[in-house]
């Protein structure tokens, strides 16, 4: 199992991270101080640490000292936005950077390209009967493969990468198109209803009225 550090000294931040990378199966530990986190990357091994730069006790910068000799990766988390900031951070050996306030569904983008890089990425997806395995690229349901379009194949891994969080069809559709929602699309919409009809899933993607779609998972 995939084992994340948070390092944030804002409690409702720390929680929704933790909520939220929870759901998606990994193993999340948190802290609100520096020096707590100093303590834990001192005594654990971790596969991803996501540290806040402005913390009481040490602040982001000495715990990605800390962390750089063992080759951890860090993405920094912080409200500090500007230009000399940001390259001060990847600079210190950051591997990524994310300025609050962020969306969730970027703040997974980043978690899930980081772990990519660095090798670690998620094995595979089980909801339900639906079994994705990212590395085949292979889609079972019942054992039994699945046939899925490319476009399907990654509006799915959009939906496990996020479960139970409210999509916007622009969202959808940037992230899985890579470019801008023309208006009176209905692509998102079609690609949806194939997913629903192809994995059974008319329950679980849920259309959220005028927002978009949900993909709900039990925890
Ligand atoms: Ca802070």
């Amino acid at each position: 199992m995939i084992k994340i550090l948070i390092v944030e000294d804002e409690k409702p931040i720390a929680d929704l991270i933790d909520w939220n990378l929870s759901a998606m199966g990994y193993q999340c530990e948190k802290v609100y101080d520096g020096l707590a986190g100093a303590d834990l990357i001192e005594e654990n091994c971790y596969d991803l640490v996501l540290l806040d730069i402005m913390l009481p006790g040490a602040d982001g910068y000495e715990l990605l000292q800390q962390l750089r000799p063992t080759g951890t990766p860090v993405i920094f988390i912080t409200a500090k936005g500007s230009v000399e900031d940001r390259v001060q951070g990847l600079r210190a050996g950051a591997d990524d950077y994310l300025v609050k306030p962020f969306e969730i569904v970027e703040l997974v983008a980043r978690v899930e390209s980081v772990l990519r890089r660095a090798g670690k990425a998620q094995e595979r997806y089980a909801v339900g009967d639906v079994v994705v395995d990212p590395k085949a690229m292979l889609v079972t349901k019942n054992g039994r493969p699945v046939t899925l379009t490319h476009k399907e194949y990654e509006l799915l891994l959009l939906f496990l990468r996020n479960p139970n969080i409210a999509l916007f069809r622009d969202t959808i559709y940037q992230r899985v198109w890579e470019t801008d929602l023309e208006t009176d699309s209905r692509t998102v919409d079609l690609h949806v209803q194939r997913l629903r009809r192809k994995l059974g899933w008319s329950d679980r993607l849920k259309a959220i009225y005028k927002v978009g779609y949900r993909l709900e998972v039990e925890k």
